[in-house]
C-alpha cells in the first residue's frame, strides 16, 4: 500500500521534467515516473535569475537529448494559480524578498515551448502522493507537511483543489490547550498550527531546534495536541479518506500514534467510521515520498500539464 512506484497498468512511458523549487535548494529531474528517473540534480538557492537559469539550462539540454512532454513545477509559495491572472505562473508575496513577485513559468515557457503544470509546493506533494505514493485510490486526499512551515494541499475529484487562491491550512487558528501559554510564533498569527508546531516554533518553544529535543520532552505532547486538533478540523471540513503527513518535524513518523490519539478522543466517536476510530492507523499515515514528495510531486504535475494537452 505505500511502496512508492507507478502505475503497472500505465502506459505513460513519455519524458517530463520536473522542478522542486525550495528556501534552500531547487530540485530538477527529467524521467517518466519515479521508477524511471533519468536524470537528477540539486540546485542551491541562490537569486530568482541565477537559480531559474540553471533549471532552464538543464532542462532545455535534457529536451534537447530526448523530448520532454511537459515540465511540472512545484514552488515554495505563496504563488499564482488563477489562470488569466496577469502574474499567473508568478512566486507573489513570499517573505523571501528576493524572489518576491518573480515570473517562474514564463521564461520556462520560453526557453522550452512545451507545456508547464504549475503547482504550489503542497498541491504538488499531495499530487504526487496520490498517483505515486501513500494515497493512492483516496480521493478526497489531504497532504499535511510540518517542517519549517506547514502547510497542506488538497486532492479531490481527481485534482488538486486551488480555491480562490489556494489552501493555506497550516495557518489555522488553534484551540488553547491547558497550562500551555506559549504566545505562538506566527508573525501574522502567532498562535495558528503553523504558529505552534513548526520546526521554527518548536524551536522558539523548547529554546532548542526541534530535531535536539528529547522525545520524551512534554512539549511533543502538546506539539501532537494541536497537530491532533488541526486534523479534526480538516477531518470534519473535507471528510477525507486519508491524511498523510510529510516535512521534517514529522520524518521519521514516531509522533503519529500521539497525534492519532488526540484526533480520536477529540472526535469523540462523532465521525462514525471505523478509519476514524480502531483503523486510524490506515487514516492518518506517514508520506511514501519523504524527502522526495515535491520533486515526485512535480513530475506528476508535469503528467497532468500534458495530459491537459491531449
Ligand atoms: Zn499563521
Amino acid at each position: 500500500m505505500s511502496e512508492i512506484g507507478a502505475d503497472p497498468m500505465s502506459k505513460d512511458f513519455r519524458r517530463y521534467g520536473a522542478i522542486e523549487g525550495g528556501g534552500t535548494k531547487f530540485v530538477v529531474l527529467t524521467g517518466s515516473d519515479p521508477d524511471h528517473i533519468d536524470r537528477l540534480e540539486q540546485i542551491e538557492t541562490t537569486t530568482p535569475q541565477k537559480t531559474l537559469q540553471r533549471c532552464i539550462d538543464f532542462l532545455v539540454e535534457e529536451h534537447r537529448r530526448s523530448a520532454l512532454a511537459a515540465v511540472g513545477i512545484g514552488m515554495f509559495g505563496p504563488v499564482d494559480l488563477r489562470k488569466g491572472s496577469s502574474t499567473y505562473g508568478y512566486v507573489t508575496t513570499t517573505p523571501k524578498l528576493l524572489w518576491q513577485f518573480t515570473d517562474i513559468v514564463g521564461p520556462l515557457q520560453q526557453a522550452l515551448g512545451i507545456p508547464i503544470g504549475w503547482e504550489n509546493d503542497v498541491n504538488a506533494a499531495v499530487l504526487g502522493e496520490a498517483r505515486y505514493g501513500a494515497g493512492r485510490s483516496c480521493d478526497p486526499l489531504v497532504y499535511l507537511t510540518v517542517g519549517t512551515g506547514v502547510g497542506g494541499g488538497v486532492y479531490v475529484g481527481g485534482r488538486v483543489l486551488h480555491g480562490l487562491l489556494h489552501p493555506e491550512m497550516g495557518h489555522v487558528l488553534m484551540p488553547s490547550v491547558p497550562g500551555d501559554d506559549f504566545e505562538g510564533a506566527c508573525p501574522f498569527h502567532g498562535r495558528c498550527l503553523e504558529g505552534l508546531v513548526s520546526g521554527p516554533a518548536i524551536e522558539a518553544r523548547c529554546r532548542r531546534p526541534a530535531s535536539m529535543v528529547p522525545m520524551d520532552d512534554p512539549a511533543w505532547g502538546i506539539v501532537a495536541e494541536y497537530l491532533g486538533a488541526a486534523l479534526m478540523d480538516i477531518s470534519l471540513i473535507l471528510s477525507p479518506e486519508r491524511i498523510v503527513l510529510g516535512g521534517g518535524v514529522i520524518a521519521d513518523g514516531w509522533l503519529l500514534p500521539k497525534i492519532r490519539e488526540v484526533l480520536v478522543r477529540r472526535l469523540q466517536s462523532y465521525l462514525a467510521h471505523a478509519l476514524l476510530g480502531e483503523r486510524v492507523d490506515e487514516y492518518v499515515v506517514s508520506s511514501a515520498l519523504g524527502g522526495r514528495a515535491g520533486v515526485i510531486g512535480a513530475l506528476a504535475v508535469a503528467r497532468e500539464a500534458a495530459e491537459a494537452e491531449g
